[in-house]
């Protein structure tokens, strides 16, 4: 069978179609970049309907289908942001209506997960999955994805992101700010906040905004990543040890970091435990996550009627039965 995922959380409008094998036939997004400043939800949602059916056209194109080929429709629900959720939904309800089929329900967490442990082949990891709008550290335990960890308030990649924006830097930050840590050569102390197995980083990224123009901007940037990835991997440390899963799955946009690939990989080393991460085409925001965890959803039955599927920008994955593993 054939389902075709949307995607509209954030600043990504994707589309991607997948196979009941888990063959990807097409991952078409288009990204949304403020001219300056962060993403505001309005604009990003004008965007998602500007470039919706550019987007699902060229990924039918790629996938060389035509829409009635289409077997479900799988949408990201949430989290999210609500304009943008709002939009994608549309389309996702529009396209179940015209084509008769099954709508299926995705939270936008779970995808990154299910994305990672196909393209891996890892039946069974600690999750690190970082993002722009997401830290966590989740493991499948008794039906669910529990979460070992995570931010109390900004995401990894937020925080990372503005502090890039601070110093002139355009989007996307993180890997630019860690071109400029190459250059760093002196550490420079700055607030490492680990509470019980969860990070916070709105402090850490307040004091690093404020010691710019006081310090040189290669010392700051390599000191910053150095702790928001340094507590990141301590808590996902404890996690494997508590956990005792003999391997460990980086996922999400920040998951194409080669310093925090570095670094978890250290971190699995010192524990025997294998250390995977999700290819980069796959990393970020997109459909085919979407339309594949659509299938795994689809196949236990789960579908939504199109008059209940209202979105939930705070959708939790520890929410989620997930039926498809035992
Ligand atoms: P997502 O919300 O999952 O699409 O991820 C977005 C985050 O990924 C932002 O914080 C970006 O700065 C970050 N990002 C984008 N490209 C890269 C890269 N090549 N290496 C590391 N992080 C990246
Ligand atoms: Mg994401």
């Amino acid at each position: 069978m054939i389902i075709l995922g949307i995607e509209s959380t954030a600043h990504t409008f994707g589309c991607g179609i997948v196979t009941s094998s888990g063959k990807i036939l097409a991952n078409v997004k288009s990204e949304y970049v403020p001219p300056s400043g962060g993403i505001h939800p309005r604009e990003a949602s004008q965007h998602h309907s500007l470039k919706a059916s550019s987007t699902i056209k060229k990924a039918l194109e790629e996938a060389k289908i035509n829409l009635n080929e289409v077997d479900a429709i799988a949408i990201s629900l949430g989290p999210g942001l609500g304009p943008c959720l709002r939009t994608g939904a549309t389309i996702a309800r529009a396209l179940a209506l015209l084509l008769d089929k099954p709508l299926i329900p995705v939270n936008h967490c779970i995808a990154h997960i299910e994305i990672g442990r196909l393209i891996t082949g890892e039946e069974d990891p600690l999750v690190v999955y970082v993002s722009g709008g997401n830290t966590i550290v989740s493991a499948f335990s008794d039906g669910r994805y529990r979460i070992f960890g995570e931010t109390l308030d900004i995401a990894l990649g937020n925080c990372l992101d503005v502090f890039a924006r601070h110093l002139g830097l355009q989007h996307p930050g993180v890997p630019k700010l860690e071109a400029m840590a190459e250059k760093g050569r002196n550490f420079i102390p700055l607030p490492y906040i680990v509470k019980g197995q969860d990070v916070s980083y709105s402090g850490l990224l307040t004091t690093a905004i404020r010691k710019i123009g006081q310090f040189d901007q290669f010392d700051l940037s390599m000191s910053l990543l150095e702790v928001a990835y340094g507590m990141l991997a301590e808590v996902a440390e404890r996690a494997l040890a508590h956990t005792e899963k003999s391997s460990l799955l980086l996922t999400g946009g920040v998951a194409r970091s080669p310093r925090l690939q570095r670094i978890l990989k250290l971190v699995c080393e010192e524990h025997s435990a294998k250390f995977y991460v999700v290819s980069p085409e796959l990393a970020g925001d997109n459909g085919a996550m979407i339309a594949w965890t659509g299938y795994l959803a689809f196949k236990e039955n789960v579908t939504i009627p199109i008059e209940s599927s209202y979105i939930k920008s705070k959708w939790r994955l520890d929410e989620v039965e997930i039926p498809w593993r035992k």
